[in-house]
């Protein structure tokens, strides 16, 4: 995981989604177009979450080895940077 955080030193987390509860928290970023991709982004995570935990029961050892399986950690982040990347799109054909 270190070299691929030297590989690509700028990708960092805006936002959080509790992996207990699936609340958003995108509330700390200013600008209203990178907030809103946030909200994109964090909401896969947390169709992601909600699901997850109905499937196994709520917060169960089965949630939590699959919570943090990398493989499924990989698809997620996969998924929630598409959501945002089309979001940024629609963006900036609005500006
Ligand atoms: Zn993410």
């Amino acid at each position: 995981m270190s070299n691929l955080r030297e590989k690509y030193p700028n990708v960092h987390v805006e936002g959080t989604t509790s992996g207990t509860t699936g609340a958003i928290n995108c509330s700390d970023i200013a600008d209203s177009i990178v907030r809103e991709a946030c909200w994109e982004h964090e909401g896969v995570h947390q169709g992601t979450i909600l699901e997850g935990l109905r499937q196994f029961g709520g917060l169960t050892n089965a949630y939590a080895q699959w919570y943090t399986n990398s493989v499924n950690w990989a698809n997620d982040e996969v998924a929630a940077y598409g959501a945002g990347i089309r979001y940024y799109k629609l963006a900036l054909d609005w500006l």
